[in-house]
C-alpha cells in the first residue's frame, strides 16, 4: 500500500509502499483509514523547519497524525470496539517513565521522550492501514464520518482552553456574574476572546468559544469576504482583516479581552498580540508553533510591567489527552447540532493521497483544513 513519507537524508516528502500491517497483539485494532488531515507540524516537517525522527533503524516517517478510520479487525482482548466502528486515533505514546505519562498525561511529559504517531519515532496515518492498541483509539459516532479527524486538532483546543480556565477559576469573574465563574458550565457568558489566525486551530477554537457563547472577534490576514471570515461571522464571531485594520486598529477591545489565542505560528505575533493587551487579569495563550528563528525589538521593560501590574499570563499548550480527544468527539457533534454545516467547512480541501504534493505545498488561496483521502 501506498504512504506519504519523509525519506530520510534527502528530507523529501514522497509516495513510498510500505507493507500492510497485520494485528499481533490481542488487545490491538485494524483500522482502515478513511481521512487524514495536513497540519502546520506536518507542513514544518516536510519542510525542514521541524524534527521529524523515523521509527528506530527506518529509512523514512510515514506523516499523519491527524485521522478517522473505519474498524475492519479486531484482535480477541478488544472489548469496547468492532468492525465497523468508526474510530480517531490519539498522537502521542507517553515515556513510561514519568507520573504525567504514568496517569494519562502523556500530553505533559516531564522527561521529554515521549513518541509521537507521524511526528516522533512512530509511523503515522497518511496510508491505507494502521493497526493501534484500543488504548489509543476512542470511537466516533457515523455522523462524523467525514469531518471526525478534526478531533484531534480540536483536543489541542480543549485542553489549552481546560487549562486556561483552571488557572482562571481563581479569579471572581469581572461581569459579577457567580454564575459566570470560569468553573461553572456557564463560564464563557459575559467573556471575551480575540483569535489571531483563522486557520484550523483559530477557527476550531473559535467555534469551541462561541459553543460556550464567549463573545470572539477573529482577526486574520484574509478579506472579510473570504471563507475565514464568511465562516467566523456564521458562527456568531466578529472578523476582522488585521492586515487593513492592524492591531492597533482593535482599538478599545483591548482593555476589554478576557483572552486572547495566538492560533498563527508566526514568530512575532505572540509579543505584539501581549503588548497591546490592556486588560487586568487576562490570559495570552500560545497554540501557535514558529519555525525557524526570528529576533525582535521589544520593549521590555514596558511589556513586563504591563502584564505584572495586570496580573496577566502568557501560557503554552500542546497537545492533549484521550479525556479531552473524547470531549473533542462531543463537542464536534455539538458544532453540528448548533451551527449546521459551518463546521464541515472547516475542512475546506480533499485531495486523494496521491496529490500530497498539492495538499502539503500549493493549498489554495483561503483554504482553511486541506485533507487527503488513501484510496482503498
Ligand atoms: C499535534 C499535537 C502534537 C504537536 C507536536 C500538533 O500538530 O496536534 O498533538 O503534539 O503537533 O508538535
Amino acid at each position: 500500500m501506498k504512504a506519504v513519507a519523509l525519506v530520510k537524508g534527502s528530507g523529501s516528502l514522497q509516495l513510498v509502499d510500505v507493507p500492510e500491517p497485520v494485528l499481533e497483539q490481542p488487545d490491538q485494532v485494524l483500522v482502515r483509514v478513511l481521512q487524514i488531515g495536513v497540519c502546520g507540524t506536518d507542513r514544518a516537517m516536510a519542510r525542514g523547519e521541524e524534527e521529524a525522527e523515523p521509527p528506530p533503524g527506518a529509512s523514512y516517517l510515514v506523516l499523519g497524525h491527524e485521522m478517522a478510520g473505519r474498524v475492519e479487525q479486531v484482535g480477541p482482548g478488544v472489548r469496547g470496539l468492532r468492525p465497523g466502528d468508526l474510530a480517531i486515533a490519539s498522537v502521542r505514546r507517553g515515556c513510561g517513565e514519568c507520573e504525567s505519562c504514568s496517569h494519562g498525561e502523556s500530553d505533559r511529559c516531564y522527561t521529554g521522550r515521549f513518541r509521537e504517531r507521524g511526528i516522533l519515532g512512530v509511523h503515522g496515518f497518511m496510508t491505507s492501514l494502521i493497526v493501534e492498541q484500543e488504548a489509543n483509539l476512542v470511537p466516533l459516532p457515523d455522523t462524523l464520518e467525514r469531518i471526525g479527524f478534526l478531533a484531534e486538532p480540536l483536543s489541542t483546543c480543549e485542553k489549552a482552553l481546560e487549562t486556561v480556565r483552571r488557572l482562571q477559576a481563581r479569579l471572581s469573574p469581572r461581569c459579577g456574574h457567580h454564575e459566570h465563574a470560569w468553573d461553572g458550565d456557564s463560564w464563557g457568558l459575559c467573556k471575551r476572546a480575540l483569535v489571531v489566525g483563522a486557520g484550523p486551530v483559530g477557527m476550531l477554537t473559535a467555534f469551541l468559544l462561541r459553543l460556550h457563547h464567549v463573545s470572539t472577534v477573529v482577526v486574520a490576514r484574509h478579506p472579510g469576504s473570504g471563507p475565514p471570515g464568511r465562516l467566523a461571522q456564521s458562527i456568531g464571531a466578529a472578523y476582522l482583516n488585521i492586515a487593513e485594520a492592524g492591531y492597533a486598529g482593535l482599538g478599545p477591545l483591548w482593555e476589554d479581552l478576557d483572552l486572547v489565542v495566538d492560533a498563527t505560528g508566526a514568530p512575532t505575533v505572540a509579543f505584539e498580540v501581549a503588548s497591546y493587551l490592556k486588560s487586568p487579569n487576562s490570559v495570552v495563550l500560545l497554540l501557535g508553533v514558529p519555525g525557524g528563528r526570528h529576533a525582535l525589538t521589544v520593549d521590555t521593560a514596558a511589556l513586563v510591567r504591563q502584564m505584572v501590574l495586570a496580573n496577566q499570563t502568557m501560557l503554552g499548550s500542546v497537545n492533549a489527552n484521550l479525556r479531552h480527544l473524547r470531549m473533542a468527539v462531543q463537542h464536534l457533534a455539538q458544532f453540528q447540532e448548533r451551527f449546521g454545516d459551518a463546521i464541515q467547512q472547516v475542512v475546506s480541501h480533499t485531495y486523494p493521497l496521491e496529490q500530497f504534493r498539492e495538499a502539503f505545498f500549493h493549498p489554495p488561496a483561503g483554504a482553511i483544513k486541506v485533507s487527503l483521502t488513501p484510496s482503498g
